[in-house]
């Protein structure tokens, strides 16, 4: 790797021009510096930037409702009715499944009550469920929660994954060795392909292969993996994810989320699910049947009436991404990455030892467009970067994550990072 790559300006530019999405940053709005400059944006994993097509895409809602009213549900340029299916499409390609086995709505942490009500199914020899250490919290609390909803204890079914001691990381084959060693108490695993913290990414399919080996179910939160990385859900027979919108999908703060149910549990009328009425069979929703009939894909998981003016900004952001394609993307985001580190070790290699550690898998077939690194006085550093008009992300108690996302960062913001982090840490080293 480190041969191919250069810490020079000339070639970050020389990059940024042979690269075929490097016109794709003109799309987004650039949060702008105290000097009224171009912010280098590197938290979409936390909050992906507003592409420019959103305002429109409002407007036209919001003159439908004006100029339709109610009628809206049937005549708006794109109808009410059944404006989360316009979305499917994109969805499906991002996730690599059927469009009957996924549906925009709601928000993560609902979706995920409302999944773990369907596949969460303790008994009394399979009860247990595994789960990441350190997992982002909210699935932890949504997790605890249906355990005691259950009538069971946390401390007697949830195992947490977490890794050997002395590592940063969790090791990938212990994990499946976990998986078998829990082997028929094992009800469910539920995790994050990529983990938030570490940006480590997980093998999905070998994780999926292990779980239905021993007879239990898998879900993943796709918090930080849809738009990130490539999947392929359905040929992998995951059994559910979930997702939300405002990380690497750009879709807005609160921007409705999504989830995948495969289809051999969507398709069967006896899967147990938390019913609203527009998770009935759209044939007969509105002849008001008195008792629910599902229809039988992921969209019988919508409980409300869906949230247009989310689904709005979402469709103008997956629209760019169904452009770019995720596969481009991917190239891209690994070459993004690599160069990021490059950059990192580089700086790293004139430091006193240990100065700088990079927590993310150095192999980038383990990660996505995600960098975590911790330092001494790394709190130091990272108020640095941010008043010199980098955007990063500070996690407790010691992280800041750097999430190149490659529909709108450069090599060279890469580049410029470098120039600012090295200025910071000569200041901190200095005091
Ligand atoms: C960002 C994130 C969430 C956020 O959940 P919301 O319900 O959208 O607030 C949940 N889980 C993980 C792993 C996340 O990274």
């Amino acid at each position: 790797m480190s041969n191919q790559f250069h810490n020079t300006l000339q070639f970050a530019k020389s990059k940024d021009l042979a690269d075929p999405l490097h016109h794709f940053r003109h799309r987004f709005h650039f949060p702008k510096t105290a000097e009224g400059n171009h912010s280098i944006y590197f938290c979409g994993n936390s909050l992906g930037l507003l592409p420019r097509t959103v305002h429109r895409a409002l407007e036209i809602e919001l003159e439908d409702w004006q100029n339709l009213s109610v009628q809206g549900h049937g005549k708006a340029r794109t109808p009410w009715f059944s404006y989360h299916e316009v979305l499917s499409l994109s969805l499906a390609s991002l996730v690599g499944a059927k469009t009957t086995e996924v549906v925009a709505m709601g928000s993560l942490t609902a979706n995920l009550h409302s999944l773990l009500a369907t596949f969460y199914r303790p008994n009394t020899t399979r009860k247990q469920i595994l789960i990441l250490g350190q997992e982002f919290p909210s699935d932890r609390y949504a997790i605890e929660s249906h355990v005691q909803w259950h009538g069971l204890k946390r401390e007697e079914v949830i195992v947490e994954m977490i890794p050997e001691a002395g590592e940063l990381l969790i090791n990938p084959d212990r994990l499946i060795e976990k998986i078998r060693q829990l082997g028929e108490s094992l009800s469910l695993v539920h995790m994050s392909a990529v983990h938030y913290y570490s940006g480590q990414l997980f093998d999905v399919s070998a994780i999926t292969k292990a779980a239905h080996e021993v007879g239990a179910l898998v879900g993943f939160d796709l918090a930080h993996t849809i738009g990130n990385v490539p999947l392929q859900l359905h040929d992998w027979n995951v059994d559910y994810a979930v997702w939300c919108s405002y990380k690497y999908l750009n879709s807005g703060p609160g921007g409705v989320g999504g989830i995948f149910v495969h289809e051999r549990h969507s398709s069967n009328p006896e899967t147990l699910r938390l019913a609203g009425w527009w998770g009935n069979d759209p044939e007969s929703r509105f002849t008001m049947p008195q008792w629910f009939t599902p229809k039988l894909t992921a969209e019988s998981w919508q409980t409300s009436n869906a949230p247009i003016f989310p689904m709005a900004i979402h469709r103008a952001s997956l629209e760019i991404f169904d452009e770019a394609g995720m596969d481009a993307l991917r190239l891209k985001s690994i070459e993004l990455t690599n160069y990021a580190e490059f950059v990192l070790r580089t700086l790293a290699h004139d430091l006193p030892d240990e100065f700088l550690t990079i927590l993310t898998p150095s192999d980038s077939s383990q990660r996505g467009a995600q960098l975590s690194i911790t330092s001494r006085n790394i709190r130091r550093l990272y108020d640095f970067l941010t008043e010199n008009g980098v955007v990063v992300d500070w996690r407790q108690p010691n992280v800041i994550r750097i999430a190149p996302a490659p529909l709108y960062c450069s090599f060279e913001d890469v580049w410029c990072f470098g120039q600012i982090l090295s200025e910071a840490m000569a200041c901190v080293i200095q005091h």
